[in-house]
C-alpha cells in the first residue's frame, strides 16, 4: 500500500517548500524507498507557461513538454522520481478537468460544487502517482495556509487520510520561527497560529519542520510541541543555510526526520547511504579553483529567473572542483555600459533563454565580445539565436539579420519561425516542448562532451535557425554541431576556431543534476578554468 506524505506551508512564503520536499524525497530513496514527487499551486493559471519569470521565475520543463513550477526542478535534482504531466497540477488544471466533464454531462444533472467535485478531482490526482511499485508520494501543496485559493486542496488532502486511512497519510507542515531582535528570542506564536488554522479545517499536522536562523532551544521545542499538539521529536529545526541548499537534507537528517517518518508510517527501510552527498558537500567546501561567470540576460535582477541554469553551473563547478561565482548581468546594462566595462575579466559568459525584444542587443554585443576575445561562451535557447544573429551580422556579413520575431522585415531573417508554429494562435502550451532526439557531429566539441552521437534534452521554443542560410554559415566557419534525427533542425552551433564556443536550441540545464552535471555545462566550466588558467588572472569581484 502506497503511504502518502502532504507538505503544508505557514506563516510566509518562500520558505523553502520545494526544497524541502526534495530533501526529504531524497532522504528516502536513500533509505531504499520507491518515492514519487508531486506539486499543486493554487493559482487559476494552467500552468505557469504564459506567466512572466518576474511572477513566477524559471518555467521548469519536463521530458513530456508539461511547462511546469520551478519546484519541480528541485525534485528532478535531488531524487529519482519519475515526474510527468501527473506531477503538477495548479487550480486551473483541477477546474478545467472538472468543467469539462459537466460539459460533457459527466455529473448527470448534479450541481457541481467545490466539495466534492473539485475536491474529488484534487484526489484523483493524488491517487494517480500511488500504485505497487511506489512506496510513498509526496504532495506539496503551494501557497501558504490561510490564503483562499489553497482551501480546496487542504479540504481535499484532510479528506484523503479518510479515504486511505489515517495510519498511510503524514502530514508535514513547514513553518518559520522568526528571530526578533528587540527582544532577544525566538518567537513561537506565528508557528502556533498557523497550525491553529490547520486544525481549523481539521488536519492536525504529525511533524513541524521550523525554519529559524538560529538554534532552537529544548525549552522552544517543549513550547511547540505542546501548543501544537506534536511529540517533541517532531519538531524539526530547519536553519538557514548560507552555505548550500545540498546541506538541508543532511540536516534534516541530523535531525532524524527520516526516522520519525518511516516509523510513523510504518515504512520498512535501511539507513539511508549519504555518501555521495557527504562528498559533494566536501568538493564544495574545498575548492581547487574560482571563476567567475557572467549571465547576461533580460531578467537577470530575478534570482529565480534562471534557477536551473545556476544550479547547472554549480554542478559542473562540484565535479570541477571549482567554486563559480556567478554575476548576474542586465543585458540591457550591455547595451547602455558596452561590453567591456561590463564583461571584461570573466572567465566564462552565458546567455540564457528568453522572450522579447528588450535587451536583445545587449546579448548580441556580450556574444560577439565573447566571440572576439575568445572568453568561453555558451549560449541557451535564445542565447544560440543571439549567437547566430551576431555571426551572420559581424561575420557573414549580413547587415540587419535578425530573428522574426524581432523584426518581422528584416532583410535577412536567419531565426524564423518552425513550420509548425505558423498557424497556431494560442499562447498557452503551444511551443515545441519536451524531450528531442539529435544527432551530433563526431568532430565536435559537444560530442566530446557527451561521449555519445546521439542525445535527447528539452525544448521550449517557436523559432528556429533558418536552413536557407546554412552554406553560407558553413563557409564562414560555424559548424553544425548537432541537428534533429531527419537533419531538418539545428540544435548546436559551434565555432571550432575558438576555444569554447557551444549554442544550443534546446535547454540543457533541466537535466542537469549535482552528482551527474550536465555534459555541456561541464565542458563549459572546464574551458573557463583551462583559460583562467593559462592567463593566471585574478577573479573579478562578484557582487
Ligand atoms: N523566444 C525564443 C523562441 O521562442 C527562444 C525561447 C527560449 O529561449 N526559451 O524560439
Amino acid at each position: 500500500m502506497t503511504k502518502h506524505i502532504f507538505v503544508t506551508g505557514g506563516v510566509v512564503s518562500s520558505l523553502g517548500k520545494g526544497l524541502t520536499s526534495a530533501s526529504i524525497g531524497m532522504l528516502l530513496e536513500q533509505r531504499g524507498l520507491r518515492v514519487r514527487m508531486q506539486k499543486f499551486d493554487p493559482y487559476i493559471n494552467v500552468d505557469p507557461g504564459t506567466m512572466s519569470p518576474y511572477q513566477h521565475g524559471e518555467v521548469y520543463v519536463l521530458d513530456d513538454g508539461s511547462e511546469t513550477d520551478l519546484d519541480l526542478g528541485h525534485y528532478e535534482r535531488f531524487t529519482n522520481s519519475p515526474l510527468s504531466r501527473d506531477s503538477n497540477y495548479t487550480t486551473g488544471q483541477i477546474y478545467l478537468a472538472v468543467i469539462n466533464k459537466e460539459r460533457r454531462g459527466e455529473f448527470l444533472g448534479k450541481t457541481v460544487q467545490v466539495i466534492p467535485h473539485i475536491t474529488n478531482e484534487i484526489k484523483a490526482a493524488v491517487k494517480k502517482l500511488a500504485g505497487p511499485d511506489v512506496d510513498v508520494v509526496i504532495t506539496e501543496i503551494g501557497g501558504t495556509v490561510g490564503d483562499i485559493e489553497s482551501q480546496p486542496f487542504l479540504e481535499a488532502i484532510r479528506q484523503f487520510a479518510l479515504d486511505v486511512g489515517k495510519s498511510n497519510c503524514l502530514y508535514i507542515h513547514l513553518t518559520l520561527i522568526p528571530y526578533l531582535k528587540a527582544a532577544g528570542e525566538l518567537k513561537t506564536k506565528p508557528t502556533q497560529h498557523s497550525v491553529g488554522q490547520l486544525r481549523e479545517i481539521g488536519i492536525q499536522p504529525d511533524v513541524l519542520i521550523c525554519r529559524t536562523e538560529r538554534s532552537i532551544s529544548h525549552d522552544d521545542r517543549e513550547k511547540i510541541a505542546l501548543f501544537c499538539n506534536v511529540p517533541i521529536e517532531a519538531v524539526i529545526e530547519e536553519k538557514d543555510k548560507e552555505f548550500s541548499i545540498y546541506e538541508v537534507p543532511l540536516s534534516l537528517r541530523d535531525n532524524r526526520l527520516d526516522d520519525f517518518i518511516c516509523d510513523r508510517l510504518k515504512l520498512p527501510s535501511t539507513k539511508p547511504d549519504l555518501d555521495d552527498w557527504h562528498n559533494l558537500l566536501h568538493r564544495l567546501r574545498n575548492p581547487k579553483h574560482e571563476i567567475a561567470i557572467a549571465v547576461v540576460g533580460k531578467y537577470a535582477e530575478h534570482r529565480d529567473a534562471y534557477k536551473s541554469i545556476y544550479e547547472a553551473l554549480d554542478h559542473a563547478g562540484i565535479a570541477h572542483e571549482a567554486q563559480i561565482r556567478i554575476q548576474r548581468i542586465q543585458s540591457e546594462e550591455v547595451e547602455r555600459e558596452g561590453p567591456e566595462k561590463l564583461l571584461a575579466g570573466y572567465d566564462g559568459i552565458l546567455v540564457p533563454g528568453g522572450f522579447g525584444e528588450r535587451g536583445i542587443e545587449g546579448k548580441i554585443q556580450a556574444i560577439k565580445f565573447a566571440r572576439e576575445r575568445e572568453i568561453p561562451f555558451f549560449g541557451i535557447c535564445l542565447g544560440m539565436q543571439c549567437a547566430v544573429i551576431e555571426f551572420a551580422r559581424n561575420e557573414v556579413g549580413l547587415a540587419g539579420a535578425h530573428s522574426t520575431e524581432f523584426n518581422k522585415d528584416t532583410p535577412h531573417p536567419v531565426i524564423c519561425l518552425l513550420d509548425e508554429q505558423k498557424t497556431i494562435t494560442d499562447k498557452g502550451g503551444t511551443m515545441r516542448l519536451g524531450a528531442q532526439k539529435a544527432v551530433l557531429d563526431p568532430a565536435s566539441r559537444s560530442a566530446t562532451a557527451y561521449r555519445a552521437e546521439n542525445i535527447e534534452e528539452r525544448h521550449r521554443h517557436r523559432y528556429e535557425f533558418n536552413n536557407v542560410y546554412r552554406q553560407q554559415f558553413q563557409a564562414h566557419g560555424m559548424l553544425f554541431a548537432g541537428v534533429s534525427p531527419d537533419r531538418s533542425l539545428v540544435e548546436i552551433v559551434e565555432l571550432p576556431e575558438h576555444p569554447w564556443f557551444v549554442a544550443v536550441q534546446f535547454h540543457p540545464e533541466f537535466k542537469s543534476k549535482p552528482i551527474a552535471p550536465q555534459p555541456l555545462f561541464h565542458g563549459f566550466i572546464g574551458a573557463a578554468i583551462e583559460r583562467k588558467q593559462v592567463r593566471g588572472e585574478r577573479a573579478v569581484e562578484v557582487s
